[in-house]
C-alpha cells in the first residue's frame, strides 16, 4: 500500500462543493443544527454557477397570470415525458417557497415598478398548460443571477456557522464493509496533505462534466467529479444520453449567450437573413425549447444556410432592442459579445453555434436527494450515507431535456430537500463509525498510481482525444452508425488511462495531477454517456436519434442506468415515476393534463 499519511475530521454532514446546490444544501443542513463541512476545490464563489445569466423559474405570477400547475406541465412536456412525476411536482411546488426564501436571504433581483421580483421570458414556459402565450416566469437579477445567489448563500452559510475547506479536492468515497458510504478522502491543493472527512451523510454537489466535450459553456472545472466517484464505489449512473446543446454558444469560444437574449426580444437568422424559427415552431418560435432550437439550427447550417466564410453557424440579433434594455437587463452578455466575438451588440449580430451547456443524466436521486443503487426488484432502494444534488444528481426532473431556467431552482429546491430530510434522518452529535481504512487504502492506491503515472500519453492529448470524439459522436444528431463509433473510439480512449504519464510528482499545486485526476471522472462520464445513447433506439428530448426518429414510449420510456468500470460499461433500466405525490382532490396536478403527447412548440 501507498504510504500516506492523513488527518481525520469528524462532523455530520459532508458536502462536496460550493456552488448553487452545494451551498444551499450547507446552509440548510447547518440550520437543521447538524455539524456541516462544505469542501469546494475552488473558491465557493467561483463555482459554475456564477457564470448562469439568465435566471431561476419560479410561478411567482409578478408579471401576469401564472401556477406551479403550469410550470410542472411545461417540466414534463420539456423533459419529454421522461421526468418522474413526484420529482417534476415537487420542484414546481416548492420553487416560490425557495425563491422568496432567496429573497429574503438577500438575492439582489431586479424589480418592477412596484418593486416586485422582475421575471423575464424563457424557453418552453407556457400558460394554460402550453395552449396560451409564453409566461414570464424566470426571475433575474439582470443577466448575473448565479452569481447573486452563490454570494448570497456563501454568506448565510458562514453566518450559520458552517465550516468550509476550501481548495481541497475530494478524491474517492469512502465506503464500509457492508456498502455504507461514511465520509470522503480529500487532497489539500496548496500543502499536499490529506484529510478524512468523516460523516453520517454525504452529500455530492459536483456539478455537470461538460467538459468532456470539446465545446462547451461550462468551467474547466466542470469534470463529473462525483460521478467519477460514485462509478468507483460500484453504483450506477442515470440517463447519460441526455446532453443538452444550448443554441447560442458564441461561434469559436462557446462562450454562453443566455436564452434570456431571445425572451427580452432577440431573435436568430439564416444566410437569407430569414427569421427560419417561424418555420419550424410557428408558436414559440425563437423560444420553442433548446433541444428543439439546437436542431433548427443545425439543419439550417447542414442544408447550407448558415452564415460567415464557411457558412458554419447563425446569427442571433439583438440591435434592433433599444440600447437602455441592452444596459439594463443584458449588461454581462454585452460586455461577452464584446470580449469574445469583437461585437457591439447594439449594432450587429452575435455569430452563434448550438454548444454543450448541460447534463440532464446524473447520479440517481430520489426526491429528498438521496441517492439510489437500484436493483431488479426495488428500483427505488436507497444508498445509505450518500446525497446527491445540483447538476451532478438526476432526481429527475429534466428528464429527456432541461428547460431554461428550471437547473437554478432544482439547486435551491432540492439543496432545501435534502437538508431537511437529513434534518429527520441524521442524528446530530453522534460519535460516526470509524472509517474504513481498506477504503481509504484503495483511494490512495489509485492517487499514488496516477502520481507515478509514466506511459506514453499525456493528460492534454487523451483528454482532447476524448473530447473529439464525444464532439464528433454524442452530437445534436445521432445515427447508428456514429453511435457504434463512438462507442469504439471511447473505448479505446479509456483503455489508455492506463497509458498515461505525469511528469511533475509533487503534491503541492500539482495541476498536472489534478487534471489527470479530473481526466479519470471525466471518462466514465463520457463512456456511460456514448454507450446508454448507442442503446437507446428512439428519439427524445436532447437525444436525437435519426436511425429512430420517433418517441417510443412503449418500449423506452424507462431511465437508462449505467454501471463503469475501467473502460467497460453495463446497462439496465428502472421504471419511470409515473404518480404525483398529491391527488386532484388534495389541491394535485390533474393526470390527463400531463399524459404524453407529441411535443411542438
Ligand atoms: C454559462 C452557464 C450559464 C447558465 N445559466 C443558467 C441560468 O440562467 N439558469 C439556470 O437555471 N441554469 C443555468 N445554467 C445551468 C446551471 O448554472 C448549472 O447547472 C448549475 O449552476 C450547476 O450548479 P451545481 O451547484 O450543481 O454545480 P457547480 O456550480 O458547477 O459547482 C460545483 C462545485 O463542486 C466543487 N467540486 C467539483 N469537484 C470537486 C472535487 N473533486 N473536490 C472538491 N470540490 C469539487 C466545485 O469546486 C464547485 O464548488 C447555466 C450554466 C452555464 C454553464
Amino acid at each position: 500500500m501507498a504510504a500516506y499519511t492523513y488527518e481525520t475530521h469528524e462532523y455530520d454532514v459532508v458536502v462536496v462543493g460550493a456552488g448553487g446546490a452545494g451551498l444551499r444544501a450547507t446552509l440548510g443542513m447547518a440550520e437543521q443544527g447538524l455539524r456541516t463541512a462544505c469542501i469546494s476545490k475552488v473558491f465557493p464563489t467561483r463555482s459554475h454557477t456564477v457564470a448562469a445569466q439568465g435566471g431561476i423559474a419560479a410561478s411567482l405570477g409578478n408579471m401576469g397570470p401564472d401556477s406551479w400547475q403550469w410550470h410542472m406541465y411545461d417540466t414534463v412536456k420539456g423533459s419529454d415525458w421522461l421526468g418522474d412525476t413526484d420529482a417534476m411536482e415537487y420542484l414546481a411546488r416548492e420553487a416560490p417557497k425557495a425563491v422568496y426564501e432567496l429573497e429574503h436571504y438577500g438575492v439582489p433581483f431586479s424589480r418592477t415598478e412596484e418593486g416586485k421580483i422582475y421575471q423575464r421570458p424563457f424557453g418552453g414556459h407556457t400558460t394554460e398548460y402550453g395552449e396560451g402565450p409564453p409566461v414570464q416566469r424566470t426571475c433575474a437579477a439582470a443577466d448575473r443571477t448565479g452569481h447573486a445567489i452563490l454570494h448570497t448563500l456563501y454568506g448565510q452559510s458562514l453566518k450559520q456557522q458552517a465550516e468550509f475547506y476550501i481548495e481541497y479536492f475530494a478524491l474517492d468515497l469512502i465506503m464500509s464493509e457492508d456498502g455504507v458510504c461514511t465520509g470522503v478522502l480529500a487532497w489539500k491543493l496548496d500543502d499536499g496533505t490529506f484529510h478524512v472527512f468523516s460523516a453520517k451523510m454525504v452529500v455530492l454537489a459536483t456539478g455537470g462534466y461538460g467538459r468532456a466535450y470539446f465545446s462547451a459553456t461550462s468551467a474547466h472545472t466542470c469534470t463529473g467529479d462525483g460521478g467519477g466517484m460514485v462509478a468507483r464505489a460500484g453504483l450506477p449512473l442515470q440517463d447519460m444520453e441526455f446532453v443538452q446543446f444550448h443554441p447560442t454558444g458564441i461561434y469559436g469560444s462557446g462562450c454562453l449567450i443566455t436564452e434570456g437574449a431571445r425572451g427580452e426580444g432577440g431573435y436568430l437568422t439564416n444566410a437569407a437573413g430569414e427569421r427560419f424559427m417561424e418555420r419550424y415552431a410557428p408558436t414559440y418560435k425563437d423560444l420553442a425549447s433548446r433541444d428543439v432550437v439546437s436542431r433548427c439550427m443545425t439543419i439550417e447550417i447542414r442544408e447550407g444556410r448558415g452564415v460567415g466564410p464557411n457558412k458554419d453557424h447563425i446569427y442571433l440579433h439583438l440591435n434592433h432592442l433599444p440600447p437602455e434594455t441592452l444596459h439594463e437587463r443584458l449588461p454581462g452578455i454585452s460586455e461577452s459579445a464584446r470580449i469574445f466575438a469583437g461585437v457591439d451588440l447594439t449594432k450587429e449580430p452575435i455569430p452563434v453555434l448550438p454548444t454543450v451547456h448541460y447534463n440532464m443524466g446524473g447520479i440517481p436521486t430520489n426526491y429528498w436527494g438521496e441517492v439510489l443503487n437500484p436493483t431488479a426488484d426495488n428500483p427505488d432502494r436507497v444508498q445509505p450515507g450518500l446525497m446527491a444534488v445540483g447538476e451532478a444528481g438526476c432526481a429527475s426532473v429534466h428528464g429527456a431535456n432541461r428547460l431554461g431556467s428550471n437547473s437554478l431552482i432544482d439547486l435551491v429546491v432540492f439543496g432545501r430537500a435534502a437538508a431537511i430530510r437529513a434534518g429527520q434522518i441524521v442524528q446530530a452529535g453522534t460519535p460516526n463509525a470509524a472509517p474504513n481504512l481498506h477504503s481509504i487504502a484503495k483511494a490512495f492506491d489509485r492517487f499514488d498510481a496516477l502520481r507515478y503515472a509514466n506511459g506514453g500519453t499525456t493528460t492534454a492529448d487523451l483528454r482532447l482525444e476524448m473530447q473529439r470524439a464525444m464532439q464528433a459522436d454524442a452530437a445534436v444528431f445521432r445515427t447508428d452508425k456514429t453511435l457504434a463509433e463512438g462507442v469504439e473510439k471511447m473505448t479505446a480512449v479509456a483503455a489508455k488511462v492506463a497509458d498515461l504519464k505525469v511528469s511533475d510528482r509533487s503534491l503541492v499545486w500539482n495541476s498536472d495531477l489534478m487534471e489527470t485526476l479530473e481526466l479519470t471522472n471525466l471518462m466514465p462520464n463520457a463512456l456511460a454517456t456514448i454507450v446508454a445513447a448507442e442503446a437507446r433506439k428512439e428519439s427524445r428530448g436532447a437525444h436525437a436519434h435519426e436511425d429512430y426518429p420517433e418517441r417510443d414510449d412503449v418500449n423506452w420510456r424507462k431511465h437508462s442506468l449505467a454501471w463503469v468500470e475501467g473502460n467497460t460499461v453495463s446497462l439496465d433500466y428502472r421504471p419511470v415515476h409515473l404518480d404525483p405525490l398529491t391527488t386532484v382532490e388534495e389541491g394535485g396536478i390533474d393526470l390527463k393534463k400531463i399524459a404524453p403527447k407529441a411535443r411542438v412548440y
